[in-house]
């Protein structure tokens, strides 16, 4: 365990305490609960993700832990209090945003996520990596997420915390989020532990398709059972929810998900003009390779019959090369 690990979570807890405190109960935070309540959360889910409110204020946090008796030297590892470079001073990280406060996978507070309240930059402020956070390896909600996956057998993956909430008060427990990265190594050796089957539940923005596109590959490689559920018009999932419902949500995304082939398909022929030759041998190739990688025999013989109907090609030809670009890429 590193070196101060407990009183860095006890700062954690209690700022998650009073931030959230702020956020409900104070003059202050009213701007903050008029912006969230905007948004479409209710009290029920602000209590229930602890969110909370950092004041406007340079020195708030630093005052309020300094005088519980936590040192300069903790409070800066843990991330919370910045020093100034003139002086031995220190400022508070997190000023006038909305405070999530991230917890660890035993559902320990170890780090917080600030979201401006309008179009400041950035949009969004993370705790930097410190001995009690790794962005790399945590998944925001899975230590509330981890019994429902068991029992789902599945898990869905968003890309923005706000889309993971939003997914959780609509029904779909078995909800997780990266923190800002890309799926990593370490989240896969996570989730393995837990279920086999993933749905990526990305935005449906380009590069929402983009990080799914790669976050696919690399979970159909480590052996996982793979979908994707897109939405229309560059929607996120946060965005779809507050415009079709959550029933709709449920429904038309994550129960129309897309298997893994058939989104590599809908993703290589974005930007294609299937009508060009050339554009239409490139797309034809690119789906021979995945169909080749499938270990599943009725799903390579399905999606080769759609090949061969779509394009008018002969079922042979088409197995004769699957086969092939099997061979090839051993
Ligand atoms: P909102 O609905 O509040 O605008 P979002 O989740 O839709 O948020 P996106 O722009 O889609 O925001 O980004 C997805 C995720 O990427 C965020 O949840 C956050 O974790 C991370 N992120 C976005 N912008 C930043 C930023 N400026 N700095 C760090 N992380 C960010
Ligand atoms: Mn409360
Ligand atoms: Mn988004
Ligand atoms: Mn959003």
């Amino acid at each position: 365990m590193p070196e101060g690990y407990k009183q860095m979570i006890e700062a954690h807890d209690l700022l998650r305490k009073f931030y959230h405190h702020l956020l409900v109960n104070t003059t202050e935070g009213q701007q903050a609960l008029e912006y969230l309540l905007q948004r479409g959360l209710t009290e029920a889910v602000i209590e229930k993700f602890q969110i909370g409110y950092a004041l406007d204020s340079w020195d708030f946090v630093y005052k309020f832990l300094v005088k519980r008796g936590f040192s300069e030297e903790i409070l800066e590892k843990a991330g919370l209090i910045i020093p100034r470079e003139k002086d031995k001073s220190y400022f508070d990280r997190f000023r006038n945003r909305v405070m999530f406060p991230i917890t660890d996978h035993q559902g320990n507070t170890i780090a917080f996520s600030g979201r401006a309240l309008g179009d400041d930059e950035p949009k969004y402020l993370n705790s930097p990596e410190t001995p009690i956070f790794n962005k790399s390896a945590i998944l925001y909600n899975f230590h509330k997420a981890r019994s429902h996956i068991r029992k789902k057998e599945q898990v869905v993956i968003f890309e923005g915390f706000a889309d993971c909430i939003s997914a959780v008060r609509a029904g779909v427990e078995h909800s997780v989020a990266t923190m800002g990265t890309a799926l990593t190594d370490q989240h896969v050796q996570i989730l393995k532990r837990n279920t086999d089957q993933i749905l990526l539940c990305y935005d449906s923005d380009s590069a929402g398709l983009t990080a799914a596109y790669r976050a696919s590959n690399m979970l159909i490689e480590q052996g996982f059972q793979v979908k994707v559920a897109l939405m229309p018009d560059n929607l996120d999932p946060d965005d779809y929810i507050k415009k079709y419902g959550e029933k709709s949500f449920n429904s038309e995304v994550i129960g129309a998900s897309l298997t893994y082939m058939a989104f590599q398909m809908h993703y290589l022929r974005r930007g294609k003009n299937l009508n060009n030759e050339g554009d239409r041998i490139a797309y034809i190739e690119e789906v021979l390779k995945r169909i080749s990688r499938l270990s599943n025999a009725v799903e390579r013989d399905l999606y080769l019959r759609q090949l061969s109907s779509e394009f008018s090609l002969s079922l042979d030809a088409l197995e004769d090369q699957a086969r092939q670009t099997f061979i090839t890429e051993r």
